[in-house]
């Protein structure tokens, strides 16, 4: 019988659900990623073990690299004031926060979190989920549905995509960073729905560059659009003392009308959260489902991201060394003759290999020189936009940008 057939027969009943997953276009996906890394004869570089907490460096398999593959900006997971609060937390709270915090009730340490953030934002109130990507899904489904618009960058994070979707909204996109073709399509289509949404991110998780902020709060004010900004990348890592691309780019607060973050980056733990107006927060608080019917943040992770801003704010050193780096291994790495693409050199920057082939064989030559990178090869992204990406953090030591500098450029000439 043909893969994925129904195998129910009269003389075998038996459902094979094997065969149908085996069958489903969603696992022939994954079969293409493992033939790809097979046929380029390379070791997998997904889902490596690692054997502590990683920062600027990682143990994997008993030996140390340099790592740039997380999102430890500023170094804060391990900061032993940040560990302390989660774990004086666990002693206080336990592990979980065990249901919904509507049934099992609030903790204050978790408001004290989102007041925190609030403030950071200039905002009037705050709401935090257990998840950043489930924080996208259920607030754009949350607030838009049949009859509005959401439009968002073409290169959004999946969660933006996945809520958009799910809404049941129209769902359009324009060019990265493209704020005229996002004013031109406004123009043509506003007035065919009820509320429009726009997604931006304040810095491009694939290519490390960002939105020109103002150009797009005029176009909110111009057309009448929600415009959101997810600040997953940016938070800690863009301003003066890591306040986001609000402080880069000089707009006010209520400029924008969802401010979205993850705590999973620079804040050192695991969540989303928006802040905003209190309309706004009452809504989410109460009706998106990924709040009311998910449990509450764990207070550990709750007191470690608070903790963790707290030490941003008091350590502002800390995101300029971040931007230091940043600049370094841009600058070196146009030195040495790498496509970094349209990268502004803050945290994250890519280099192009344009190749598949090429990511995988230098991500591994790397690896068994001691330095740990992803690379991003098709089907994860278009052949052409196969790269290294580089994560950099604030702990990572300039020598350790130039060894890494210099050894890809060695690889690449071979
Ligand atoms: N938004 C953006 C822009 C992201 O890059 C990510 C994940 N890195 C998310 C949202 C989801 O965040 P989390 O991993 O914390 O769920």
């Amino acid at each position: 019988m043909p893969k994925g057939q129904a195998s129910r027969t009269d003389g075998d009943a038996r459902w094979d659900a094997r065969a149908r997953f085996e069958a489903m276009p969603q696992y022939q996906q994954v079969s293409l990623i493992r033939q790809m890394g097979d046929a380029l004869q390379v070791e997998s570089p997904f889902f490596r073990v690692h054997e502590g907490a990683a920062g600027a460096t990682t143990r994997i398999g008993g030996r140390e690299y340099i790592n740039f593959a997380n999102y430890n900006y500023l170094g804060l997971s391990s900061d032993p004031t940040v560990v302390d609060q989660a774990k004086a937390a666990i002693d206080r709270y336990g592990v979980s926060a065990s249901a919904s915090r509507m049934v099992a009730g609030e903790r204050p340490i978790q408001r004290d979190l989102e007041r925190a953030l609030a403030d950071l934002y200039g905002t009037e109130d705050c709401v935090a989920f257990v998840s950043g990507h489930a924080t996208n899904v259920t607030v754009i489904g949350a607030l838009f549905g049949p009859g509005d618009l959401i439009v968002h960058d073409a290169l959004a994070h999946n969660s933006v995509v996945q809520g958009a979707q799910l809404s049941g909204a129209k769902r359009l996109s324009f060019a990265h960073n493209d704020w005229r073709e996002l004013d031109a399509l406004l123009a043509r289509t506003r007035g065919d729905y009820r509320n429009v949404l726009v997604v931006i991110e304040g810095l491009y998780s694939m290519d490390g560059d960002l939105p020109d902020l103002a150009r797009f709060v005029d176009i909110r004010a111009r057309h009448g659009v929600f415009l959101m900004v997810d600040e997953a990348h940016s938070l800690g890592v863009l301003g003066e003392r890591g306040l986001g691309i609000r402080e880069h780019s000089g707009v006010a607060s209520d400029d924008v009308d969802l401010w979205m973050g993850t705590m999973s980056k620079t804040l050192a733990g695991c969540g989303g959260f928006i802040a905003g107006c209190q309309p706004l927060v009452d809504m989410l608080r109460h009706l998106a489902p990924g709040f009311l019917y998910s449990v509450g943040l764990a207070p550990a992770l709750a007191a470690g991201s608070l903790a963790a801003l707290t030490r941003m704010l008091a350590e502002p050193q800390r995101v300029a060394m971040l931007q230091a780096r940043g600049r370094q291994f841009l600058r070196e790495a146009r030195a040495a003759g790498f496509d970094t693409g349209s990268s502004a050199g803050y945290a994250v920057v890519p280099i192009m290999t344009r190749s598949s082939l090429k990511a995988a064989q230098w991500a591994n030559a790397l690896f068994e020189e001691g330095i740990n990178v992803q690379p991003i090869f098709y089907p994860a992204v278009e052949e052409r936009a196969a790269r290294l990406r580089f994560f950099i953090c604030a702990m990572h030591e300039p020598a350790q940008i130039t060894r890494t500098i210099e050894t890809l450029a060695r690889i690449a000439k071979r």
